[in-house]
């Protein structure tokens, strides 16, 4: 989801690629799941996530949507998918009374509070506290404050907190998956187009999730051949 903000308000102001040591652990997480609640409607997928999420659960996306693990949704203008979010009640003390108040958790954490998912869990959970920017055609990791809850641990070297195989090939994804997203969004007029909007959005979902991946095989030069196919949606 892009965002426009400014990187000193929400970071420590600097870039650092994958090889940087950055102050990322997190006690290990004990006892504490914040990142996994009140996310939002969904937590975010590319391909690389679907296919992932699919080869280790054996099955399908068109499955996981009809199941509810993953929902759509338009984001940016285009429709993208992801993990479901679903009711979570806390009791807090007002006015001396308990009462409810209504979060949202990711459908895939447990109740004891921990991803189900944990080895396939997506790039954007992987990231956590850490974002994504994209400039100059490129992008670089930034360490969001404020975010984590357990912050101030030790430092850890960003591939290994991200712990993706074969990272130089995924980070080559990354970007290539943020530009077709910036080239396939709609401009203002397109937006008015509601014939356009739905064959580019049917289009762009059963090009790049709903027709199934060969899990079996590499993920990266299916990724490819459907970039190929663009033009045909
Ligand atoms: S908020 Fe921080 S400590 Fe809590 S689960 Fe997320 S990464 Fe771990
Ligand atoms: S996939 Fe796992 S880590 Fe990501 S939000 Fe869901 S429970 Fe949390």
């Amino acid at each position: 989801m892009i965002r426009e903000i400014s990187v000193n308000e929400i970071s420590d102001g600097k870039r650092y690629s994958a090889r940087d040591l950055v102050r990322l652990g997190c006690h290990g997480c004990q006892g504490c799941s914040d990142c996994c609640r009140d996310q939002g409607t969904m937590i975010i997928l590319d391909p690389y996530d679907v296919f992932s999420l699919c080869k280790a659960l054996q099955t399908d996306f068109q499955s996981l949507v009809r199941s509810g693990l993953i929902r759509i949704q338009i984001v940016d203008g285009i429709s993208q998918p992801g993990l479901a979010v679903r009711p979570y009640y806390v009791f807090e003390e007002q006015d001396g009374r308990k009462r409810p108040r209504r979060m949202d958790c990711c459908v895939f954490l447990n109740t004891e509070g921990r991803c189900s998912i944990h080895d396939t869990r997506p790039g954007i959970c992987r990231l956590f506290p850490l974002a994504r920017l994209y400039e100059n055609d490129s992008f670089s990791y930034i360490l969001q404050k404020d975010q984590c809850s357990q912050p101030d641990g030790s430092k850890i070297r960003i591939k290994n907190w991200l712990g993706i195989p074969e990272l130089a090939r995924y980070e080559d994804f990354v970007l290539r998956y943020h530009r077709l997203l910036q080239a396939i969004r709609p401009s203002a007029e397109e937006y008015q187009d509601a014939e356009y909007l739905r064959k580019l959005n049917f289009g762009f979902l059963k090009l790049f999730f709903m027709t199934p991946y060969h899990t079996k095989e590499d993920f990266y030069p299916q990724y490819d051949e459907r970039v190929l196919r663009i033009r045909g949606i």
